[in-house]
Formats: C-alpha cells, sequence, structure tokens
C-alpha cells in the first residue's frame, strides 16, 4: 500500500490491506505522520475524509509495536464483578452511531494484536457494556455521558490513557457535552496534557473550540483539509 508515511505496523498494514485501502485520504496523508511523530493535533475535516483513519492508524501502530503497557497496581481495585478498567487510548465523540462505526473500524484494524477495542454509549443497557469492558477495553470509544457514569461507579480508570482523541468536537458542543468533556478530559484521573496526547478533530473551528484545544492541547499542529 501507500501508507508508508510513517512506516506503519506490519500487523496494522496488514489489516489495511485486506480493507483494500490502497491511498490514504488527504486528512490521512497529513494526520498520520503528524501523529506519530508525537505532536497534539487540531485538525478540521468532515465526516467521510476518512478521519478515523486519520487517528485510529497512527495510535494503533504505535500502540502495537509498543505491546501492553505494564498496569498500575490500583489500591482500589475490586476483583470479579467490580473489575476496573485502565484503557490506554480514549476516543469521545457525540453519538451512538459514531461511536459504534469508529468501534468497528478499530475492531477491523485491531484484529491480530493484543489491542481490545470496547465502546459504550448512552441509551443501552448499562450491564451489558459493563460485560463487555471487563472482556478488554485497551482503546475505547464512548460517548461522554455514559463514560461520566462509568467513571463515578468506579468500573473505567482513566490513569493510563496515552492517547486521548475528541472527534466531532463541535458536534459534541452543540448537544451540550461541554460539562461532561472537561469533567473527563480536567479530571483528576486523566493524565497532564504533557503525559498524553490529544488530537481533536471538528468540521468547524468557532471560539468554543477554539477555548476546548487552549485548554485541552500542547502546542498543537493546526490541521485543515
Ligand atoms: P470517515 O470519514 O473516517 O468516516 O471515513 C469515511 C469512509 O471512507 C469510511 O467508509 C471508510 O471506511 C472509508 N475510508 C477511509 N479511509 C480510506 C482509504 N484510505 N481508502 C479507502 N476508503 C477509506
Amino acid at each position: 500500500t501507500a501508507f508508508t508515511n510513517p512506516p506503519l505496523d506490519p500487523v496494522l498494514l496488514d489489516n489495511i490491506n485486506f480493507s483494500r485501502y490502497t491511498t490514504p485520504t488527504p486528512v490521512q496523508k497529513y494526520s498520520i505522520p503528524i501523529v506519530a511523530s508525537g505532536r497534539d493535533l487540531m485538525a478540521c475535516a468532515q465526516t467521510g475524509s476518512g478521519k478515523t483513519g486519520g487517528f485510529l492508524f497512527p495510535i494503533l501502530s504505535a500502540s502495537f509495536s509498543e505491546g501492553p503497557q505494564p498496569q498500575k497496581v490500583d489500591p482500589n481495585a475490586g476483583y470479579g464483578r467490580s473489575r476496573k478498567a485502565y484503557p490506554t487510548a480514549l476516543i469521545l465523540a457525540p453519538t451512538r452511531e459514531l461511536v459504534s462505526q469508529i468501534h468497528d473500524e478499530a475492531r477491523k484494524f485491531a484484529y491480530r494484536s493484543w489491542v481490545r477495542p470496547a465502546v459504550v454509549y448512552g441509551g443501552a443497557d448499562i450491564n451489558q457494556q459493563l460485560r463487555s469492558i471487563e472482556r478488554g477495553c485497551d482503546l475505547l470509544t464512548a460517548t461522554p455521558g455514559r463514560l461520566v457514569d462509568l467513571i463515578e461507579r468506579g468500573r473505567i480508570s482513566l490513569s493510563n490513557i496515552r492517547y486521548l482523541v475528541l472527534d466531532e468536537a463541535d458536534r459534541m458542543l452543540d448537544m451540550g457535552f461541554e460539562p461532561q468533556i472537561r469533567r473527563i478530559v480536567q479530571g483528576e484521573d486523566m493524565p497532564d496534557v504533557h503525559e498524553r496526547q490529544t488530537l481533536m478533530f471538528s468540521a468547524t473551528f468557532p471560539r468554543d473550540i477554539q477555548m476546548l484545544a487552549k485548554d485541552f492541547l500542547k502546542d498543537y499542529i493546526f490541521l485543515s483539509v
């Protein structure tokens, strides 16, 4: 394939080939090297631009190569039914449809790797989602309200997060999720901006998104495609 800048993990490349993606879309062409270089990113891109691959590919490629992170010992962690999940990558998106689509891509591209993707969203049975995150939750895709609920129940800890993505940030604000997003990103559980890599995607870049970028990102690259 043409996904050679930078070279992606061979397992990921196999999965990309299997999906018959032959060439990166414009947003992928620019975002993959930026994310792989470790920089924070603010990208203005529309749905349908291939932005999901733009953040999933570099995050998965680095995660595959690095291997599972040693779990921090949590003195409050329970056993069995109250087990806590410690994702290393978190993707926030506004709707059930969108998080489901992202999760489907994550499953497809994490195939045959150690990374276990999980998804949670509001308006659906929480017990079923609790059972699913217990089966593995390395890369979590979530709607903000349901994630806050699971954090408050002590079932998800963000203390191991290394990659944070806010997808369709403008739509999340339109839907009134700003308080939940701030609770998640600025909560004491979330690693400091210097200990994580943060990527924001938005179709538009109005003042309230500029404020979020200022508060959540460090020395970021601005990409508009
Ligand atoms: P997205 O904007 O991420 O929702 O992607 C829009 C659609 O384009 C999805 O159906 C993807 O599966 C598809 N897609 C993403 N990247 C590529 C690519 N490099 N080549 C072909 N199709 C792609």
